[in-house]
């Protein structure tokens, strides 16, 4: 396997999963077997890209498609719902400076939520929008015109034609990035600006063991990806949008970044014996508990994830979720219950939460103490 980032052979994965069905980042299950591998020249993280990447972009990558006004929540403050779309578009006002008029490119866009909702802050800036996939076109039409509009390849028009690209969320799903990163520079003016944002696995566990996330980018592979483009002035922030690393380069003369890898490298090898870890405590409670009814208590990722990893999902009576908007639906093909629903003859509840604060949330229910249930943790250590 070579890193995709700088081309350097990598002898062995730094993680295999022990299931051969895994979990998309849309929390879907397929088929294969996540393994994660470590550059040790770059430090980039990367797994392989199923077979099919193509057409799974083209037909089946259903992103938030269901209903148009549906956008995933970044945080609560003081009361206040603040959307993953706002969110991204104050960091990007925050860290550009964008001139009047700015011809701005979005890049493997999707729906293009984020320069739909910019357009209507910035009217003057004029949107262009490309994806690999024609099945976003009648959101795209709701704001921009056909010719400003392109599917798999760009015309010869766009060359060095842009201020700025966008990027939110594309780059990780890509098995070439150093093409994909070579194109964008070739389609922005000189000096115009590469933005983006890419999944931070360390800030967001979760995006490690993801099949369809085939980057897993860290601070100094993006930076060498950026700067053998032919990027300068690359700034990468860790902080700004939580679980991810927001990116700004510029075209120009490249000047060779240097790389400290080491402490990355070693950050990637605990992630790998995290996730281990975690494989190995569903196994073993599995076998521990053999032929007793269970239950998975969440119904976002983690608890998704456990089910992935369960090879013996068929002792699942049911999920567990306090969110009145998942109660009632079906996820694997189990029903999702109130937590209070718990049926009687459940004796092990997973919790599928994110460890850093599951086990506050199941302090929480008292009702639950009272019941002969063993509560299984993720991050449990094993005797
Ligand atoms: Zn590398």
């Amino acid at each position: 396997m070579h890193c995709n980032v700088c081309l350097t052979e990598i002898e062995k994965p730094i993680y295999a999963a022990n299931s051969n069905q895994s979990l998309t980042s849309l929390c879907e299950l397929r088929d294969g077997q996540v393994n994660v591998w470590s550059c040790p020249v770059c430090s980039h993280l990367r797994s392989e890209a199923f077979a099919d990447t193509v057409a799974y972009y083209e037909s089946d990558y259903k992103i938030l498609l269901s209903d148009e006004e549906e956008d995933q929540i970044y945080e609560v403050k003081e009361g206040e719902i603040v959307y993953r779309t706002d969110h991204q578009i104050t960091t990007l006002l925050n860290k550009l400076n964008l001139p009047a008029g700015a011809t701005v490119l979005d890049y493997g866009c999707a729906k293009a939520s984020t320069l739909k909702k910019l357009s209507g802050v910035r009217t003057d800036l004029n949107i262009h929008l490309f994806d690999v996939s024609s099945m976003y076109k009648e959101y795209w039409n709701k704001f921009v015109s056909a010719d400003k509009c392109a599917i798999h390849t760009t015309p010869e028009s766009w060359a060095s034609n842009f201020d700025v690209l966008t990027s939110f969320f594309a780059l990780e799903h890509i098995p070439e990035p150093i093409d994909t990163v070579k194109k964008v520079h070739a389609l922005l003016k000189d000096d115009g600006v590469f933005y983006g944002i890419v999944p931070d696995t360390f800030g967001n566990v979760a995006d490690f063991v993801v099949i369809d996330h085939v980057n897993h980018f860290t601070a100094p592979s993006l930076a060498y990806l950026l700067d053998s483009a032919g990027f300068r002035d690359i700034q990468i922030d860790d902080v700004a949008h939580r679980g991810a690393l927001v990116f700004t380069a510029r075209k120009g003369t490249q000047s060779s970044a240097a790389l400290n890898v080491a402490e990355t490298i070693t950050r990637s090898e605990e992630l790998a014996r995290y996730w281990e870890a975690v494989n190995q405590r569903i196994s073993h409670t599995s076998q521990a508990y053999a032929g007793v009814a269970k239950a998975i208590y969440g119904s976002g990722f983690y608890g998704a994830y456990i089910a992935s990893a369960m090879n013996d999902f068929d002792s699942v009576t049911c999920f567990l979720d306090a969110s009145p908007f998942q109660q009632g639906k079906e996820l694997f093909s189990k029903p999702i219950l109130s937590p209070q629903s718990l049926p009687e003859d459940v004796k092990v509840l997973y919790v599928g939460l994110n460890p850093s604060i599951a086990r506050a949330v199941m302090d929480e229910m008292r009702w639950l103490q009272e019941r002969d249930v063993s509560l299984v943790f993720l991050d449990e250590q094993l005797a």
